[in-house]
């Protein structure tokens, strides 16, 4: 039972730039020492350590990071950004994979509400992220994660169809579930104003997790009443 953490950018307070700019991608910008202090914490235990959006800070900060720990990270990039400004460019994504980091999609263009789009688009999402992953890595096994946490049976069927291999969720759960075979992971969220000890929280407490499954799934019915002022509440309420 490994415990996965799901971190975003990590950053410096005078440079964010690296990433996704809006107000939501802010909330998930973990600063670089905290997160060194929370590798460092961490280091040994049963845990898989995910990041999300492509962000350039995978390349120069996280991974380096990781690696002075002994530790690998599984990173998921939304290929449309690969070589914009702020994000990995196809250099940084093959340097990643050859120094033994796992590469996976996070969607090709980022799309606010997954959830929201037509069974086609959700598969050139899909199609076009995995062609452009398997040209850069000439590899075909690839897992990904779903953008925001909207997951769908329709979301997950398609990916599967391209090709893709394991599920990421935002489902905080340690219980890894199968959908048609293919195995469905959930993962702890670590944003930017938690402690090394809420971290270690997660890690070592099941009461804290069950609690943050809890908040989970009310936010899931929330969402469905909410729509789009979901995202502004969700924070408030996850880390507060
Ligand atoms: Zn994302």
């Amino acid at each position: 039972m490994s415990v996965v953490l799901m971190y975003h950018d990590i950053v410096t307070t005078t440079d964010k730039s690296s990433g996704f700019q809006n107000k939501n991608a802010f909330q998930y910008k973990v600063e670089e020492s905290a997160f060194e202090e929370q590798i460092k914490a961490l280091r040994g235990k049963d845990l898989v350590f995910t990041f999300d959006d492509g962000g350039e800070s995978f390349y120069t900060k996280a991974a380096s990071i990781l690696e002075k720990y002994g530790v690998r990270g599984l990173f998921f990039i939304s290929t449309k950004y690969i070589d914009t400004p702020g994000f990995l460019t196809t250099e940084q994504v093959k340097v990643l994979a050859d120094k033994g980091h796992i590469i996976g999609s996070h969607s090709h263009s980022h799309p606010e509400i997954f959830t929201k789009l037509s069974k086609e688009e959700v598969r050139e999402e899909w199609r076009k992220s995995y062609e452009i992953l398997k040209d850069i890595l000439e590899e075909k096994d690839l897992p990904m994660s779903i953008p925001n946490g909207y997951a769908s049976k329709i979301i997950m069927e398609e990916a599967i169809k391209c090709g893709f291999s394991d599920i990421y969720t935002s489902q905080p759960t340690t219980k890894t579930k199968l959908f048609q075979k293919h195995n469905v992971i959930g993962r702890y969220v670590v944003h930017d104003n938690m402690t090394t000890e809420d971290v270690l929280r997660i890690v070592n407490s099941k009461g804290c997790r069950l609690k943050m499954a809890l908040k989970w799934h009310f936010l899931n019915v929330v969402k469905g009443v909410l729509g789009e002022s979901y995202e502004t509440i969700k924070a408030h309420v996850l880390y507060h």
